[in-house]
């Protein structure tokens, strides 16, 4: 039955593989690596437009890697999942000053660099170097599991071991980069995850799924994390000359390096008086005279492990300083990199009014 399902896989995509994608038969490991990168937690249309857009920036990973970091982060900007950014600056100028600007061919090298993890250097090394790494991800999980009958979770330690140990046996060793390329594109056009195209797979003669009934039922998931709440009230205040006080994100927490208006973080959403009554308020506007004007609809952004409500709270009167802070023109806000969560915000109200 394995031997099979790798047979099959490879004729379908000889055959009927039809999928485009600019990096699909890309053998420049700076390319697959930039295209897995900006692809994960990213739909492809919206990936596509960002891998098009860096490459023509940085055509090379030594002018990624000689970019200065705001740059980058700007042009990152919308895809979210910032650390990612982080870690493709830090790999690149690892590759760049370290390797002399040549990928590292080898598996365990390119697992040790920032942001590469198990997949994308299986990725790299399957399509750059045809070295025999079977690539593991949640349309793999989901196509193994189907065929296969697995109940036991994905996301679980046993369910990881599992597809780990499956897909080493099912991939073609003499041909790992046209393997891990054919599973990919058979699990996000034939085995979605809803829907999936059952009546006109090459696989359903032996897929358990399909044969039992149950494609709806598998994969199995593991249970989702619990999210901290966190509750962030960004003040919009003008230094008296049209600029608005922003500082960049500092310390080990979300949004690290991106910039960010005046932050009061609570533990939940309060009305406006009370707001006004806080020891944050009262030692940066309060005492200067200074009231709350009006105050946004609640915004809210979901991250892996966290989910952030908030809202922009607008002043009555300029604020001339504030420590941690620096005054930007209104006219330059547009080149500092923002998270999604601001720029969500300023694409609703562009004039911060
Ligand atoms: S028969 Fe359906 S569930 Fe089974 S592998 Fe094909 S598309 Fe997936």
């Amino acid at each position: 039955m394995r031997n099979e399902f790798t047979k099959n896989l490879l004729e379908w995509n000889r055959d009927l593989n039809n999928r485009l994608m600019p990096w699909k038969g890309e053998s420049d490991p700076y390319r697959i690596w930039l295209s897995e990168i900006i692809l994960q937690q990213t739909r492809v249309e919206q990936g596509t437009r960002y891998y098009e857009k860096f490459i023509a920036l940085f055509p090379t990973v030594k002018a990624l890697a000689e970019a200065p970091e705001k740059e980058v982060f700007k042009n990152w900007e919308g895809l979210g999942y910032y650390s990612r950014c982080r870690n493709l600056i830090a790999t690149a100028r690892k590759i760049a000053w370290n390797y002399g600007s040549i990928f590292p061919a080898a598996y365990d090298e390119l697992l040790a660099l920032p942001g590469i993890g198990p997949y994308t250097a299986a990725a790299i090394a399957s399509f750059a170097f045809s070295l025999p790494y079977a690539v593991v991800d949640g349309n793999v999980e989901r196509v193994l599991s189907r065929y296969f009958g697995i109940s036991t979770p994905v996301g679980s330690a046993a369910g990881k071991k599992m597809y780990k140990e499956i897909s080493g046996e099912l991939l073609d060793k003499k041909n790992p980069g046209v393997y891990n390329q054919a599973i990919m594109d058979f699990g996000a056009t034939i085995c979605k995850p809803l829907n999936p195209l059952c009546s006109h797979c090459v696989m359903s003669k032996d897929c358990q799924a399909f044969q039992l009934g149950r494609t709806n039922q598998l994969p199995v998931k593991a249970a989702a994390p619990l999210r901290k709440k966190r509750c962030f009230y960004y003040f919009i205040a003008d230094s008296g000359k049209n600029e608005i006080w922003i500082r960049e994100r500092a310390g080990k927490d979300i949004w690290q390096n991106l910039y960010e208006f005046i932050l009061y973080e609570t533990g939940k959403l309060v009305p406006k008086e009370t707001l006004q009554k806080t020891n944050f308020f009262r030692e940066n506007f309060g005492d200067k005279g200074i009231r709350i004007s009006h105050i946004s609809p609640v915004y809210k952004q979901t991250l892996t492990h966290q989910s952030i409500s908030g809202c922009f709270v607008y002043l009555d009167k300029a604020l001339h300083h504030l420590s941690g802070y620096q005054p930007v023109s209104r006219d330059q806000l547009i080149n500092y990199p923002f998270p999604k969560f601001i720029t969500g915000y300023m694409k609703d109200f562009p004039s911060l009014r």
